[in-house]
């Protein structure tokens, strides 16, 4: 049979593209086929092609559940055997689906390209990937397909990369094959102003700077994994998300701009703010009358960080009497166990009491034009002022601005900032 198997026509202007496919794009054994149809029209234009595949839809839910049924506190080693085969299925099929269109495919697991990475199972980090056996097969003129979100510590242990880590194997793939387009497939065709379920106004966003991506990545936009955004800053990888329904162009995500083109990014022609997004899993915690000291802090957010939970805003009052009050935000489904773990410094720390609300959302403006313009600041909280819409807290960076709101405002927030800086024009 594989005699008969087409190769990548030989091509002048041939160009090596990694394609990421999600979850939802591999969901059934019609949407494996649609991908294969379009890694091999990619090949039959003469690129060569690689593949990286999450597992099915639900598939990694579902081997999750499997484990909780047998042990209530599962060994992270033998869940990242577990998820794996997630992947292992997607990618065998899939190479049986481009073999049967009569192109040339093999399937690899991370390990047999050599993704290594440290051994935080579950969410391990990418140290190196050896890619000598995938530049052989694309030599060969066969379509490679890999594993995504998969790969093996130096002991041999399979890893995972964490939720949705199929993002960052695609990235670093793509940074260690030098590859000429890393493309993101999912099922929405681009990087949009806001969330169009929110917001029909919401525009598709042609070109993004990966530091803007940044931000609405990790403010809750859930097209792309923030790490596999800050690996493609730090590897000058620029990224194409599309989707696997329909040819269209969707949206870029570029390193750095620089020249005209920055100028333009970054605000001169007038767009300040690139996009508004909303991130509703959060919880603020208060606590009341905490000792005025050096080092009092420290020992607040020390266990908090062994637990691994994410602090966002943080603010101290000024201290009256020796007594200071600081507020803090946590992801709202770890708001409880943040409680647990301060109350468990209450004696050591003295503090009066904490408190938590749990009703809260964050709505942020982002862009890169900040900058150099004042005033937004200003203009974003007139804008939910003038709404009605109260500010609980706020935190800003060189490029954002966050609002801490109720959480029944959140969605109205949205639309007046998106109205407030014209997001729906060009
Ligand atoms: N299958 C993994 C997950 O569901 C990885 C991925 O989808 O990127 O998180
Ligand atoms: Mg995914």
């Amino acid at each position: 049979m594989s005699s008969t198997m087409h190769k990548s026509p030989p091509n002048k202007s041939q160009k090596l593209i990694v394609q990421k496919f999600g979850g939802s794009s591999m969901g059934s054994i019609e949407r494996i086929q649609n991908v294969a149809r379009r890694a091999v029209k990619t090949a039959s234009e003469g690129h060569q092609v690689v593949v990286v595949v999450s597992a099915m839809q639900g598939e990694t839910d579902r081997l999750l559940k499997l484990a909780a049924g047998v042990s209530s506190r599962p060994a992270d080693r033998e869940i990242d055997v577990l998820l794996a085969t997630g992947e292992q299925v997607s990618i065998a099929l899939l190479a049986l689906a481009i073999r049967e269109l009569g192109f040339q495919a093999r399937s690899f697991l991370g390990h047999q390209v050599e993704i290594r990475t440290d051994s935080m199972h579950g969410s391990a980090r990418i140290r190196s990937i050896k890619a000598d056996p995938v530049h052989e097969c694309l030599q060969n003129g066969e379509i490679v397909v890999i594993a995504g979100f998969q790969g093996v510590d130096q002991h041999g242990n399979i890893t995972t990369l964490g939720r949705g880590g199929s993002d960052l194997s695609a990235v670093a793939m793509a940074a260690a094959l030098k590859a000429d387009a890393c493309e993101i497939y999912s099922d929405v065709d681009g990087i949009y102003t806001t969330d169009p379920n929110v917001y029909a106004k919401a525009r598709k966003i042609p070109r993004i700077g990966s530091e803007e991506m940044l931000e609405l990545a990790s403010l809750g936009a859930k097209v792309l994994q923030t790490r596999s955004v800050e690996f493609a800053l730090k590897y000058k990888v620029t990224l194409h998300c599309r989707s696997s329904f329909s040819d269209g162009e969707g949206s870029w995500v570029v390193p750095e701009m620089s020249g005209l083109e920055g100028a333009e990014m970054k605000g001169l022609e007038g767009a300040v703010v690139t996009a508004v997004s909303c991130d509703k899993n959060i919880a603020k915690l208060t606590i009341v009358g905490m000792a005025d000291k050096p080092g009092a802090a420290a020992r607040l957010f020390a266990p908090m960080a062994d637990a691994g939970i994410n602090i966002d805003v943080i603010i101290q009052n000024p201290p009256e009497n020796g007594r200071t009050d600081v507020t803090f935000t946590v992801p709202r489904n770890a708001a409880d166990r943040a409680v647990a773990l301060i109350e468990g410094l209450q004696d050591e720390l003295g503090f009066v009491r904490c408190s938590l609300d749990k009703r809260l959302a964050k709505v942020s403006v982002v862009g890169a034009g900040m900058v150099s313009q004042p005033g937004v600041a200003q203009r974003t909280f007139a804008a939910l002022g003038d709404a009605g819409i109260n500010i609980v807290l706020v935190s800003t960076s060189e490029i954002k601005i966050s609002c801490v709101v109720e959480d029944q405002f959140a969605d109205a927030a949205v639309r007046v900032l998106h109205d407030k800086f014209e997001l729906e024009k060009t």
